[in-house]
């Protein structure tokens, strides 16, 4: 016999809910513990999955695989190409490994949740049992409702309804045990487990060894790694962080996206470990950077419940039914400068073409750079948030989405549409010095001053159009109106 934890978004060892449980349950029953991980090229293209971030799952996995070697444990990892056999395969490797009970974690997207009902079905007729748990959020979706018990479409009040929760159920914020030892026997009987490798990424996903090495020095993989970056922060920024977390050229934010994307650490544990650098047990109380960084991690959350509570989200349209009648621009030019960094607005090309170098953008210009294809090119949201799935490290369908619906206004909890973003002020405000800019866009380097800003209009001119940057490729007051007049339109038509 043995038991069986299938790891998905979830690749650590610690505070994994789904992994003690099924460590745990071995134990009981003295049998050992196999863990399991399918690599999914369909799902991947599916969901636009990043070749960065494939790159750094695969990555990971090299990591996990060793750490678990150390318990006994083998880990499986399996690519197999069409997405609608994976029930099938996990049933037959379970009779493979005369395994009875299988543990994962429950993840809340539309196409995983089909997935995880299909298995099931297999489970109950070949007599399996099939564990899946809530462990993804620190409160799980359906927890939290208003006063009139409906699901929150806000995040100020969805907040305050978060923290109450936590410290009334002070449990949540529980850590959950590694694995224990396997008994040594587990290493003989699945030899062939231990002995194979992590398969290479799949064709769809290839990426170059250039972006190899870059990315493998961007990003190193891991548990170790992710609570490492984690106690780094708490210690020099996070006192910080509301005062600092908003400028973009300052390493002032936690860059732990990447792992919480890939499960390498939990945000329970992030917002403990942030609770225990803190005056006080209150997540909502003494220091306002730390307070300020668990109201970020919660965002996260909050999209998670979004998701789960209005599952359309996941299928192309917007959370706001009124806003599917807005005319979209299909300008494949001013696509095609907005990805590229090339729409002659400093800030936002800095933006992309640090998205494109790091599979990584900060915060603040994720707002700025979605906002600007949104509202100032007038592009359908929906191809900047598959641009961004496609390029980030972090990738992750709720937050993305969220994300895009916020700055697009088209979303749960948006800025009304009629608040648009100023490229120039924001530029101003959060790079003053233009040291963003001048990192990401090296034709402005030359630049000095306040013209970083927009170079044409501010008497730079000469040295942007020697250095090869473009003009403008809309103007700001024009796109402004342009964009009130459709969105006016069609919310008219609705
Ligand atoms: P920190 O500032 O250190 O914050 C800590 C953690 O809190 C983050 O790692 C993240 O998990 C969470 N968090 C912070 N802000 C948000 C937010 N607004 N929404 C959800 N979670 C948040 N985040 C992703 O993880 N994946 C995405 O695909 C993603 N796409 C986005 C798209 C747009 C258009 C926008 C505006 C935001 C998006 N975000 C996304 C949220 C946010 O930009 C990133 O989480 C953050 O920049 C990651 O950097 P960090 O780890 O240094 O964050």
């Amino acid at each position: 016999d043995a038991v069986v934890h299938w790891f998905k978004c979830d690749l650590r060892t610690k505070d994994n809910k789904a992994l003690d449980t099924a460590s745990e349950t071995a134990k009981e029953k003295g049998v050992p513990l196999v863990a399991m991980y399918i690599v999914s090229p369909q799902d991947f293209e599916a969901h636009l999955t990043a070749p960065v971030r494939v790159d750094f799952i695969l990555r990971t996995l090299e990591v996990l695989k060793e750490e678990l070697a150390m318990l006994d444990i083998p880990l499986y990892v399996e690519t197999v190409e069409k997405r609608k056999t994976i029930p099938d395969r996990i049933m037959e490797l379970l009779k493979e490994w005369n395994a009875r009970h299988l543990f994962a974690n429950l993840e809340y997207e539309v196409d995983e949740l089909r997935r995880e009902a299909e298995l099931v079905r297999s489970c109950l007729e070949n007599g399996v049992a099939f564990d899946v748990m809530a462990d993804t959020c620190i409160v799980s979706p359906g927890e939290l409702t208003s006063g009139t018990g409906k699901q929150y479409s806000v995040y100020t009040p969805w907040f305050r309804a978060w923290i109450a929760y936590i410290h009334e159920h002070n449990d949540v914020l529980d850590l959950f045990g590694p694995p224990s030892k396997n008994p040594s026997s587990a290493r003989k009987r699945f030899s062939k487990i231990f002995d194979s490798k992590i398969p290479s990424a799949p064709s769809n996903k290839k990426i170059t060894d250039e972006e190899k090495t870059r990315f493998k020095s961007m990003w190193p993989p891991g548990e170790a790694e992710a609570h490492s970056r984690l106690s780094k922060f708490l210690d020099d920024r996070a006192r910080k962080y509301d005062e600092t977390r908003n400028f973009p050229f300052a390493a002032t934010t936690s860059c732990l996206s990447a792992h919480f994307a890939a499960g390498t650490l939990s945000t329970r544990t992030a917002v403990r470990a942030a609770r225990s650098y803190n005056s006080t047990t209150k997540l909502n109380g003494g220091n306002q950077g730390l307070q300020t960084w668990i109201s970020e991690v919660a965002w996260r959350d909050f999209y998670r419940h979004v998701l789960a509570h209005w599952p359309y989200v996941c299928m192309n349209k917007p959370f706001k039914p009124e806003y599917t009648n807005i005319t979209w621009e299909y300008n494949d030019e001013h696509f095609a400068a907005w990805c590229s960094g090339q729409t002659g607005y400093p800030i936002v090309d800095a933006a992309m073409r640090q998205l494109n170098h790091c599979g990584y953008m900060h915060n603040r210009c994720r707002m700025i750079a979605a906002s600007f294809l949104a509202k100032h090119l007038l592009l359908d949201w929906r191809m900047g948030e598959r641009y961004f799935m496609e390029h980030l490290v972090d990738g992750d369908f709720a937050s993305n989405n969220g994300g895009w619906g916020f700055s697009a206004s088209t979303g749960v909890d948006p800025q009304p549409y009629f608040r648009i973003f100023n490229p120039l002020l924001q530029s101003e405000r959060f790079d003053k010095e233009g040291e963003y800019i001048r990192k990401w866009v090296p034709e402005l380097r030359g630049v000095g001053g306040n013209a970083i800003h927009d170079p044409y209009e501010r008497g730079a001119g000469r040295e942007a159009k020697k250095g090869g940057y473009p003009e403008r490729i809309v103007r700001h007051k024009e796109s402004r109106e342009r964009c009130l007049a459709r969105y006016k339109e069609g919310l008219g038509r609705g």
